[in-house]
């Protein structure tokens, strides 16, 4: 049992994990060969399928890293391509063509790249071997193929035949061995012929005794030896063994033993050359064992020495602190809700009550202005309907004027049905939105759009459930007042003073509104055409028309005096309603009909804290209890493991931090695991020593 390659082959592949830096190299038997030289045929023949492109165009251009994973007691033949996650693939023809696309995935004009393509076979009839093919190397450069390709070629297999990989040098019997290009190259990195094994294809296409004389090769002679193959599958190509899936190799061994059986070249005793596949196997499974527990040291040597700079960095870097995606992942989830829950804290029923109120207060200003505040201050002669009373008249109307009584119930019964419900019910769901957009974008998940995504649809999956109900619910409880609203003495004294703050909190804007057109437009040129527009209005001008220029004010200055006459006007008629709100009329309760903007306040007061009521329960506590369990649910433990993953990696910070680890885990594993495997060699050789 090759115990020390099979273990080696493991540890290679957790160091492919850990990134490919060079060092960190095990040795390999590297597959060089001429074009036809017969070099598929030979690895074809160790694997025990046709598995590598085939076509008359250069079909390998990327090295193949090709492991052999002997697996005794299994009987299925499959391969994986490992840095693909393609899964398990047992159609040997399918592997054949994923190679054949990823090589022709290499463009044309590139020729040959040095990127390998990573494939493992697994097998009980394959030993456990790591071998790498080349693409093979072209004598003369084809018409279409770019004359630079053979100098690429040549000096991508120089990169790969350097010590301490083995090199399986292919060349065929029917060409002289002096012209053998692998030969030749081998020769260059290896003059004495240490690392290097001699396979000579096609032995059937020479005759026996000159076969016999290329394996006794005296002009390079290679301490490993020449071995001699007929490896021509016999393939589906000449019928007979049906399906591509079927294992060859017997077949080969078969037909290899029926030739050099016959030739007492080869099978007489004393022969003493190598020749046939399953002798080659058995070759490079011992040359590989045999390289590999001489690099133990020099491999051991480079982990421990990439492990001290991770290590290192580590400390420096992170302080030692371990992050995983799945910890980075429960870290930022509590960060979360802990800031989350901090937030329900100081968002509650007076925050609500305040937003809405705010709300309704602009629909009551809304609702003023267009039914007392946009009526003729004074005498007008272009009022027309006989109804219209003009504001200024207000204070001194019989307190039972039935104009007067209409104009408040109307405007009352505006606010109560405006659909008090939807206003409400939006005005907190929007403002939830927002708070969580706040919140999200002060936390870690704000490096994470998935995450981001993850929360929003929370929220809106929460609120759209329970909008409908709580809108619904809130009109309900706000109908009584679309029929009467009674009111009580400090209610009004209350709705007194909020709307003096209302009204005095719109002087003040139109105010800044008025002084900001000054700035820009410039005092005396806002005063000239206020004054033009004053006259236009007093019915002067009477050809002037809107959107036209006239007396040298251009359109937009006419419009920027409309907007001024229209302010100030504003700004007179607050101050006048102010002095209202102020008198000893409006103190009374009584004397509602003169004072609408108070009244209209109570309402609105009124509106607010019931809607507040369900608010509180139907939508706030709802979200505030839903809300963590619904986070759970989309970030939390139903996320797959690469979902955890990908959503940490998102992060080029924490992406580095998790690499780095991972690295350094990585590296502790591969050197545990050298560790024993040196202590297990040196207690073999300390056994063999004793016996
Ligand atoms: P590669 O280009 O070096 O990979 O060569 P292939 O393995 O594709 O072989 C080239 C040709 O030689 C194919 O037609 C094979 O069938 C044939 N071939 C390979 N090995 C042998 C052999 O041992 N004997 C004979 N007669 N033909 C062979």
């Amino acid at each position: 049992m090759m115990v020390l390659t099979r273990k080696m082959i493991e540890i290679r592949s957790i160091l492919q994990k850990v990134g490919q830096t060079g060092v960190l190299q095990l040795p390999s038997i590297v597959v060089i060969g001429s074009q036809s030289s017969g070099k598929s045929s030979v690895l074809e023949a160790i694997v025990g399928h046709e598995f590598l492109p085939k076509g008359s165009n250069m079909v390998t251009r990327r090295p193949i890293e090709l492991t052999l994973i002997n697996t005794p007691d299994s009987p299925i033949e499959y391969g994986e391509f490992p840095a693909l996650g393609l899964g398990r693939i047992s159609d040997f023809t399918q592997i054949q063509r994923t190679l054949t696309d990823l090589n022709l995935a290499v463009p044309e004009a590139d020729c040959v790249s040095d990127d390998p393509i990573q494939l493992n076979i697994y097998s009980p009839t394959v030993p456990d071997l790591s071998l790498i093919d080349l693409p093979g190397y072209i004598q003369i450069s084809a018409h279409d193929q770019p004359e630079e390709l053979k100098g690429k070629i040549a000096a991508l297999c120089d990169k790969y035949i350097q010590a301490p990989n083995v090199i399986l040098a292919i060349s065929a019997a029917d060409v002289d061995l002096a012209n053998s290009t692998a030969l030749r190259a081998s020769r260059r990195v290896d003059p004495r012929g240490e690392r290097t094994i001699g396979v000579i294809t096609k032995m059937d296409l020479v005759d026996p005794e000159r076969g016999s004389t290329i394996l006794r090769d005296r002009n390079y002679p290679l301490r490993l030896g020449y071995v001699g193959v007929v490896c021509r599958t016999p393939s589906s190509k000449l019928g007979f063994l049906g399906s591509k899936n079927v294992n060859i190799s017997n077949a080969i061994s078969k037909n290899e033993n029926a030739y050099f059986g016959a030739h007492p070249e080869f099978a007489a005793p004393d022969s003493q050359l190598t020749v046939g596949t399953q002798n080659l196997r058995k070759k490079l499974m011992t040359v590989l064992e045999q390289t590999m527990a001489l690099s133990l040291q020099s491999t051991s040597d480079a982990i421990h020495q990439e492990l001290e700079e991770a290590t290192y960095e580590f400390k420096v870097q992170y302080n030692d602190r371990p992050l995983t995606a799945e910890t980075y992942l429960a870290e930022s989830l509590d960060k979360f809700k802990h800031s989350f829950k901090n937030f329900t804290e100081h968002f509650g029923r007076p925050q609500v009550r305040q937003l809405l109120k705010h709300e309704l207060d602009q629909k009551v200003l809304d609702l003023l202005a267009s039914r007392y505040w946009n009526k003729p201050l004074g005498e007008d002669k272009s009022r027309s309907r006989l109804d219209e009373r003009p504001l200024s008249e207000l204070p001194n109307a019989d307190s039972e004027s039935l104009f007067w009584h209409r104009r408040l119930d109307a405007s009352t019964s505006s606010l109560t049905k405006l659909g008090v419900g939807r206003l409400a019910t939006n005005v907190v769901a929007n403002a939830l939105t927002q708070h969580m957009d706040r919140l999200v974008s002060e936390s870690t998940f704000k490096e994470h759009p998935f995450a981001k995504q993850a929360i929003q649809e929370a929220t809106n999956a929460i609120l759209n459930e329970r909008f409908y109900s709580t809108s619904d619910q809130v009109e309900n409880c706000i109908k009584p007042f679309k029929f009467e609203i009674e009111v009580d003495d400090r209610e009004w004294a209350q709705s007194r003073e909020n709307a003096q703050r209302l009204l005095k909190e719109e002087l003040k804007a139109c105010e800044e509104a008025l002084k900001n057109m000054k700035t820009t437009i410039g005092g005396k040129k806002l005063g000239q055409v206020m004054t033009f527009v004053d006259k236009i209005r007093q019915g002067e001008h009477a050809d002037v028309k809107e959107g036209t220029e006239a007396f040298g004010f251009s359109q937009a200055l006419l419009q920027k005096g409309r907007e001024g006459v229209f302010l100030r006007d504003r700004a007179d008629l607050i101050k006048m309603r102010l002095m209202a709100l102020k008198s000893k009329q409006c103190a009374n309760l009584a004397n509602k009909y003169h004072c609408p903007e108070i009244f209209m306040d109570v309402v609105a007061e009124k509106l607010t804290s019931t809607a507040v009521l369900f608010l509180n329960v139907e939508l706030l506590s709802e979200f505030y209890y839903n809300f963590p369990r619904e986070l759970d649910n989309r970030l939390g433990r139903h996320l797959s493991i690469q979902q955890v993953e990908a959503f940490a990696r998102e992060d080029p910070k924490i992406r580095k931090h998790i690499d780095l680890q991972k690295r350094k885990e990585l590296l502790e594993l591969a050197l545990e695991k050298m560790e024993s495997l040196m202590a297990l060699e040196k207690s073999k050789k300390q056994a063999q020593g004793t016996a």
